[in-house]
This record gives C-alpha cells, structure tokens and sequence, in this order.
C-alpha cells in the first residue's frame, strides 16, 4: 500500500482505522464545517462537481452530476448505498479502504445524505470480506456514540443513519440494481433500467448509489475545495486514484497516485516486471476492460481520458500486469470462465453467450481449437453485446475482443499447432 494522495496517506500510525486516529487526521472537519456553517446542499454538489470527481467504481460517470439527479424535494424516504461489493477480478483497493480508514467513507456518505436529503444509508460490503465488515461495523458504532451519525448529528436538525449490509459473494451484485435488491433481501439479480435507481431504487423510493473510494474522497473536496481536489489530477479527470496492480510485478498492492501519472511510473512504484522479463500485456481497469499489449500501454497516462483514447477503460483501477512468460489464451480461457460462472442467467445472450465463449477459448487452449473459431469468437460476443439487461454481456465479450485483436497470432498458432506460441522455457511452470 503506497500513497500521494489523500485516502491512504498518513495510515502510519498502528490504529488507523479508530476514530480518535481519523480526527487527527482531520477527519469529520468537513462534516462540522457543513453543519456549523449550514452549508446549503447546492453549495456542496456545486463544490463536487467543481472537483472533476468521476465515479470510482468502474464507469467513471461525474459524481456530482449524479447527485443532482436526487430529487431533493421528493416527499418521503430517499436512501443512500455505497458498493463495496468489488469481486471482479484483479481489484481490491476497496477493502484496503474499510481496512485502514473506514471514517472517511463513513463522513463521505454522511455528507451526501445530507446534500441529497437523504436519513439512511447502507454500505453493502463484499461477501468473501469478513474482519472489513466487522471493522466497518466498529467504526459506525463508535461514530454513533460521538454523535456523528443518528439523529440530530451534532446538536443540529440533520439526521442521518448508516448500516453496514454483507453481501455473499455474488460478483453480479455489485451491479448497482442486483445490489439494491439484495439488500431488499431479494436474489441479487439487475433489474431493467429505466427507471434508474435516482427516481426507483431502494424499496422503490429514489436512491443514489456510488463507490466506497468516490465516497471516500468527498471529505477531502469539502474540506479542501473542488478545486484542490481537481488540482490533484487533470482536467476532466480530478483527484488521485487508487490502482490495485497485479499480476507479474515484484510489489503488487494498492498505488494511491495523482490522474494522470504515466503508466511506466506506477509501474515502476510496483517494483517492475518479475525476474527482469518483457512486459507483454495490461488489463488496466478490471478484467473487464480491453486487454493492452505492453507497448501500447507504456504510452498511456493512468487517467479515464488516455487509457479510453488507447482503446481500453480504466475502470476500477484494477491494473493486471502480464509478461512475456504468459499464455494469452490460457489467461482469456480463466477469464471466460469467470463470467462464465458468474452470469445471473436471467437473458439468454449472457447465460448462453458466456458459456458458449468459455467452451470455445477452452477447446482453443487444449488443443481442439477449430479453423474458424476465431470468427465464432467474434461472432458470439458481437451478438452478446448491447443485447442484456446488465453490462455483465458487454464485460464478458471485451477482453475476449480485444485478446483475438491484439494477440491473434497467439490464438491461431494454438488452433493449427495443437500448442502454446510462449515456448515451454519462458513460461513460469502454472503461468
Ligand atoms: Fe444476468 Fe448476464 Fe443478463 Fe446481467 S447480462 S442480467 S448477469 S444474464
């Protein structure tokens, strides 16, 4: 865990996630600000749109627009919900943030509760997470007993209630929809859209749903001004970011670093390739996102604009480093399998479509590929997407697309040859 930003910095001391630890910090400065200077809530979703905050979950929409889609006036219950519900895989910077610094998150939702009027919120966390539940839970009591959280937060008319919700393990229910319903005690299934959860989410009442890494940076733009936050990154792409880096390099772990740093310094932070080999590829933003060859990605800045304008996304953040010793075909087959396993089943091109790719990549990789497997590849996923109910038809038919786009010849060699192209030396045994 490293940081030059501001959700991981300063987590030196042994108890980083207690509220005493937070306050020295400067934490909840910007919720009593808010409240001692009854801040008006159009000041507030001003000031986050001002920071460029786009949401860190995956699809990068502007926070501070989504807020404003909250109908304030609306008479009657309005909920908010944070997702920790990451379980794609290669991404686990969310969990490093209820670890180590829960009360960010928790002032974050506070303040957006009452920017969008809002009495109640729930942080649904990740199933697979144990002790982070526990610790988040920990954190909303001792907030509760300081008066940061319940009725009349901090002797004013404001009140707003947080409850931890802990999810089983299904990756679909980080969809913001299938989230909501799992909550509601439901199968954790996405549901159409229109309406969206701003006019229809929980129980049916308006709902806004972010990120624990986008509401973990709120405080700071509060406290410090959209400005300063935006003036952390690039225009269009404010503030730090949390990258979670995996795969071949000598220090994975979660990199807190300013938008717009360019890909060869994180990795670098990240130790550089394992045993001094050759980069050959990156997933930058979660296994969703289009696979980069090595050298493509040694030109990308780590920001929405420069990974999408190189043909990828950044996603969540979720950086899978990949070196020469990699079986392509191997990696898309595991992938597959995936969201394979994962798909709700609710529409037919998804449930049959995701297996359908898994079994071919899979016939590829041990040695029964057939001559026009590649069109059938190609084929399948262009009558996946935009076809579903969720982005999960569209997530599972990417990195397939993009593997036979930039790493054809590796697939084509195993279809005629019956093996790997990465010779026997070079790949790590199990790689
Ligand atoms: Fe379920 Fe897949 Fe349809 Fe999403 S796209 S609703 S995961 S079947």
């Amino acid at each position: 865990m490293s940081s030059q930003g501001i959700i991981l910095a300063d987590l030196d001391g042994d108890r980083t996630w207690r509220l005493a630890d937070y306050v020295k910090r400067g934490g909840y400065e910007a919720l009593k600000k808010i409240i001692a200077e009854k801040i008006p809530a159009d000041e507030i979703i001003g000031e986050v749109k001002k920071s460029g905050l786009r949401g860190r979950g995956g699809a990068g929409f502007p926070t501070g627009l989504k807020w404003s889609f909250m109908p304030r006036a609306f008479p009657g219950a309005k909920y908010l919900a944070c997702n920790s519900d990451e379980g794609e895989p290669g991404t686990f910077k969310d969990r490093d943030i209820l670890r180590y610094n829960p009360h960010t998150v928790i002032e974050g939702m506070i303040i957006a509760g009452y920017a969008m009027g809002c009495e109640r919120g729930y942080n649904y966390i990740h199933g697979e997470i144990f002790e982070v539940y526990d610790r988040f839970e920990e954190a909303l009591a001792e907030a509760r007993e300081a008066g940061l959280l319940g009725r009349n937060i901090l002797g004013s008319d404001f009140s707003f209630d947080l409850f931890a919700h802990h999810g089983y393990g299904a990756y679909i229910c980080g969809e913001e929809t299938a989230l909501l319903e799992s909550i509601e005690g439901k199968k954790g299934q996405p549901r159409f859209k229109p309406p969206f959860p701003a006019s229809f989410g929980l129980y049916g009442k308006p709902t806004t749903i972010n990120n624990t890494e986008t509401f973990a940076s709120i405080p700071y733009i509060i406290r410090e001004g959209g400005d300063a936050f935006l003036a952390l990154g690039k225009p269009n792409n404010g503030g730090t970011k949390l990258f979670s880096v995996s795969g071949h390099v000598n220090k994975p772990g979660n990199y807190e670093i300013p938008l717009g740093t360019p890909f060869s310094v994180l990795l670098e932070m990240a130790g550089g390739i394992r045993g001094g080999r050759k980069l050959k590829a990156v997933i930058p933003g979660g296994s969703s996102a289009p696979v980069l060859p090595g050298a493509v990605m040694m030109d990308c800045t780590m920001d929405y604009d420069s990974i999408s304008k190189a043909g990828s996304m950044l996603g969540s953040g979720a950086v899978i480093v990949m070196d020469e010793s990699t079986c392509m075909v191997k990696a898309l087959e595991r992938l597959s399998y995936f969201y394979f396993e994962e798909s709700c089943g609710q529409c037919t091109p998804c449930r049959e479509g995701t297996g359908w790719l898994y079994r071919v990549v899979h016939r590829i990789e041990n040695g029964l590929g057939r001559p026009d497997d590649l069109d059938l590849l190609n084929s399948v996923t262009a009558n996946i997407m935009g076809r579903t109910i969720c982005a999960l038809g569209d997530a599972a038919s990417m990195p397939v697309q993009s593997f036979v786009k930039h790493f054809g010849d590796e697939f084509a060699f195993h279809i005629e040859h019956k093996k790997c192209l990465v010779p026997p030396q070079v790949q790590y045994e199990g790689s």
